[in-house]
């Protein structure tokens, strides 16, 4: 058997003995709030569709005329030939969205978290970043060039301690939503230690943009932050917004530089034109459709107050994420395959994802959810924590 042979079964045997093996559920049907798999039907609240918009006629509709305009392909990178007029059109619609001079599609947010950071910084600078941060953007500090350090979840005192003993420029990173946890970053205290101590703030908003703040415009626009205080905001399309892709947002200097030297923006082709479409569609309802997140702020309000009324031990949060706190990766694994057994679709999120002894299931509320549906949900979760 080769090194590397014997390296795979390895990874595979191990994943399997610590219940942290991983298999891809294969789904026959839209992104939805019932979707078919293995010829069953099942309610779904692990999907990061928060807006209910993957699957919407009218994104669908866009799509097709997008398909028609444009074809398929782009053809080749952004800098070449594969800029089309609907990325430029998509691009200014993001930069007034988020209140800002300049946007930057990019062909995913894990390409724009690591492809910006690797622009940004270089040897002798310092990044800080939130332990709690998506991997894209640890991966991101990690291979920068720039001296990487973590500070404790979401504590600003720990920031300060840091920024006060670190070298170089320094950025600061976070996720504006944590992926995993729901919770918020305290991005007015962050962003005013940054200030004094001439750092830059980058935000992460995956899990914000299109769900909080006026008119969606995400965790900065709702903490009253502008460009000066948050220099690089980053959001992603392939959540709330329904279609794929991310941006970056900010000065007309940061954009025209990371278009001048991000390598995973130059060396990627870019993505379908008719994407471009029918995320501006989407970004058109998510903006103009306030029922949405009216509907999903109900819905996260009696969900938490279900679960307290059945005491079970849901984590602090105010967003559509609402991680139910199991422990052991063994036991996330029983309660989700519990979950689906009654017809229900609930992750088991386990290490590394989360820190060890930290597995949980992380049930997501979208506005294509109904109240019933989240009662149906809490009647399972109570019934199945009863026979632990
Ligand atoms: C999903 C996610 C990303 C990655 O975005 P993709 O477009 O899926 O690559 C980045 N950051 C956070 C916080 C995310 O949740």
């Amino acid at each position: 058997m080769s090194a590397f042979d014997r390296r795979l079964r390895e990874v595979l045997e191990t994943r399997r003995a610590t219940d942290l093996y991983r298999q891809r559920l294969t789904l026959d049907s839209p992104q939805g709030p019932r979707v078919r798999w293995q010829g069953g039907d099942y309610l779904n609240f692990c999907s990061n569709d928060y807006l209910g918009l993957a699957s919407d006629p009218r994104l669908v509709e866009s799509l097709r005329r997008g398909a028609r305009d444009y074809g398929v392909g782009s053809g080749a990178s952004h800098l070449v030939c594969g800029h089309s007029r609907a990325h430029a059109e998509l691009e200014e619609a993001l930069a007034e969205a988020t209140g800002r001079p300049r946007a930057l599609l990019m062909g995913s947010g894990y390409a724009a978290n690591t492809g910006v950071l690797q622009a940004l910084l270089q040897a002798g600078d310092t990044v800080l970043e939130d332990r709690l941060n998506h991997a894209s953007l640890l991966d991101g500090g990690l291979h920068s060039g720039a001296r990487l350090r973590r500070f404790a979840h979401n504590d600003c005192a720990d920031l300060a301690r840091k920024l006060a003993s670190s070298q170089g420029p320094v950025l600061v990173a976070v996720d504006g939503v944590f992926s995993m946890d729901g919770d918020l970053a305290p991005l007015v205290e962050q962003a005013a230690l940054c200030r004094q101590h001439d750092a830059w703030l980058m935000v992460d908003d995956a899990h914000g943009f299109g769900v909080l703040g006026e008119r969606g415009a995400g965790s900065v626009a709702a903490a009253g932050l502008d460009s000066e205080a948050v220099p690089v905001l980053m959001a992603t399309l392939g959540k709330a917004l329904g279609t794929a892709g991310a941006f970056v947002a900010g000065s007309e200097t940061l954009i025209e530089a990371l278009i001048q030297v991000t390598r995973k923006y130059i060396y990627t082709t870019a993505p379908p034109p008719a994407i471009a479409v029918a995320s501006l569609t989407a970004l058109r309802l998510a903006t103009e459709e306030n029922w949405r997140r009216e509907h999903l702020q109900t819905l996260i309000a009696r969900f938490r107050d279900g679960a307290a009324a059945r005491n079970l031990p849901l984590m602090p949060s105010p967003t559509p994420i609402q991680p139910l706190l199991v422990g052991e990766a063994g036991r996330a694994l029983q309660l989700s395959e519990g979950l689906r057994a009654r017809g229900f679709l609930v992750s088991a999120i386990r290490p590394p994802t989360v820190p060890a002894k930290t597995s949980r299931l992380r049930i997501t509320l979208t506005a294509g959810h109904t109240v019933e549906q989240v009662d149906q949900l809490l009647d399972a979760l109570a019934e199945l924590s009863a026979d632990a």
